[in-house]
């Protein structure tokens, strides 16, 4: 098997205030292999965006190890739920940001712009303010700007769920598309079991917190060539949805 992208060995993680302690993470083991697309869905607060923190550097794990298979850790691109545009620049400025504050700004990443800016509707709107775009749009110019980084590996916290619901199946089909025609890795943290299971590969369902495994359960879906949209009209969809259900559900019944 080759050398996996993402290697996550036995990691255990706790916050500390004057209340106590709070294991968040116990004795957490996967593997991402390059190109893969996983999601990850849980019961809230059960570690999800501590687990994500912890795979993009942000903090370190307090037991255990995470390997990331990758030579420059700047090409871990993170999309969290508030888009976090600068609101005193452009759309086109906070899009080029990334390039920018690392001095590597070059021709290329403006034409990568261009092109994205155009693909995702924005082309009109790049000399705008993000107040004077919607939260869709605002969204969309804040995965231009994480995919302008070139990343080989993309985590992404929940991103779609500041968006209503047409925009959210809109991109979130378009992120789809594009993550899997640039072969990205990707980790894909979301409520919604509808979406994971028309964009993963591999689905991981997390316990109550303090989060371990429950299921690891790859996706095969004999429509996988199309659109996510489309991928709701699989056949094996409905099976796997109540699966899914059944764990999640499963661990909303039990008391702490
Ligand atoms: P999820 O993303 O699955 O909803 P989180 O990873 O955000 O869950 O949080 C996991 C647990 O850790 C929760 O019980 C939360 O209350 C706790 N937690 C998160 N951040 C902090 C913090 N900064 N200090 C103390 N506890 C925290
Ligand atoms: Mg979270």
């Amino acid at each position: 098997m080759n050398q996996p992208i993402l290697d996550c060995r036995n990691v255990s993680y706790s916050y500390h205030n004057l209340s106590g302690e709070t294991l968040a993470l116990s004795n957490l083991s996967f593997q991402v292999q390059a190109g893969e697309f996983l999601s990850i869905v849980g019961p809230s607060g059960c570690g999800k965006s501590t687990l994500l923190s912890l795979i993009a550097g942000l903090s370190h794990p307090e037991e255990g190890e995470i390997i990331i298979n990758i030579e420059d850790k700047s090409r871990i691109g993170y999309m969290l739920q508030q888009d976090h545009l600068f609101e005193w620049r452009s759309i086109r400025r906070n899009v080029l940001l990334g390039p920018e504050i690392n001095h590597i700004l070059s021709s290329e990443h403006q034409t990568l712009a261009d092109r994205l800016l155009k693909d995702y509707g924005l082309d009109k709107f790049q000399y705008k303010r993000p107040c004077e775009l919607s939260g869709g749009m605002k969204q969309r110019a804040a995965l231009i700007r994480t995919m302008l980084m070139h990343p080989k590996l993309l985590l992404l916290d929940e991103p779609f769920s500041a968006l209503d619901y047409q925009t959210r199946l809109m991109v979130s089909a378009d992120i789809g598309r594009i993550i899997k025609s640039s072969k990205i890795t990707a980790i894909l943290i979301t409520h919604d079991l509808s979406e994971a299971i028309s964009l993963a590969d591999r689905i991981i369902v997390l316990s109550k917190r303090p989060a371990r495994i429950k299921k690891d359960l790859p996706i095969h879906l004999t429509l996988k060539d199309q659109t996510p949209l489309a991928a709701r009209n699989a056949p094996e969809f409905s099976s796997y949805f109540s699966i899914l259900w059944k764990e999640i559900a499963d661990e909303y019944q039990k008391t702490n």
